[in-house]
């Protein structure tokens, strides 16, 4: 069985893993009224994807 010659150093270890972190999630912009919102979701501000309301959004003015 093949055996690593030499134990892996903290520097080497610690660069090959700082590339492993997750991406941060993607933040677009609703169409509709300009508010953060994920893509390929509802808007949660008001309620509408691909320009039709989808969900009712309570308005608390
Ligand atoms: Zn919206």
């Amino acid at each position: 069985m093949a055996v690593p010659k030499r134990k892996t150093s903290k520097m080497k270890k610690r660069l090959r893993r700082a590339s492993h972190s997750r991406p941060l999630p993607k933040v677009g912009v609703c169409s509709a009224c300009g508010d953060p919102s994920l893509p390929h979701r509802v808007c949660s501000s008001c309620g509408q994807y691909n320009g039709r309301q989808v969900l009712t959004v309570s308005v608390d003015d």
